[in-house]
């Protein structure tokens, strides 16, 4: 774990976050600067610095995330309104924290195309 990475230490309990789910390869929190009523961050375990560095071994940690998403959205209660799921890749992608991480809004409509 690169010690350095925020979200590794968020994981590893060295800072605090608002956790919602936890499991041997997922870990989900409340994003600290909300973009809609329900924001959540699912955060790899594994320290990937983004989709774009993945390997053939980790596709069922990809596959995994979207099924903790389903899970979560119907917990948040926007499953049935829809929300919206992004990874963002790189600085043009607007990727700010280099650790693997899929955002989960909803709670209102969103707009398309995104800024
Ligand atoms: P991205 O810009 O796609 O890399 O997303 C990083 C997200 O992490 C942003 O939405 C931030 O608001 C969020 N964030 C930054 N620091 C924290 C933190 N300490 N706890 C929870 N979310 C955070």
């Amino acid at each position: 774990m690169p010690s350095d990475c925020l979200f590794c230490r968020i994981i590893a309990g060295e800072l605090p976050s608002t956790q919602v789910y936890s499991d041997d390869s997922v870990v989900a929190i409340r994003d600290i600067a909300p973009a809609a009523p329900s924001h959540l961050l699912l955060l790899a375990r594994k320290h990937i610095a983004s989709i774009g560095e993945i390997q053939a071994t980790d596709k069922d940690l990809i596959s995994k995330m979207g099924l903790v998403a389903t899970e979560l959205a119907a917990r948040e209660g926007i499953a049935e309104d829809g929300y919206r799921l992004v990874l963002n890749v790189g600085r043009n992608g607007g990727q700010s924290v280099d650790h693997l991480h899929l955002h989960m809004l909803g709670g209102r409509p969103m707009a398309w195309p995104p800024g």
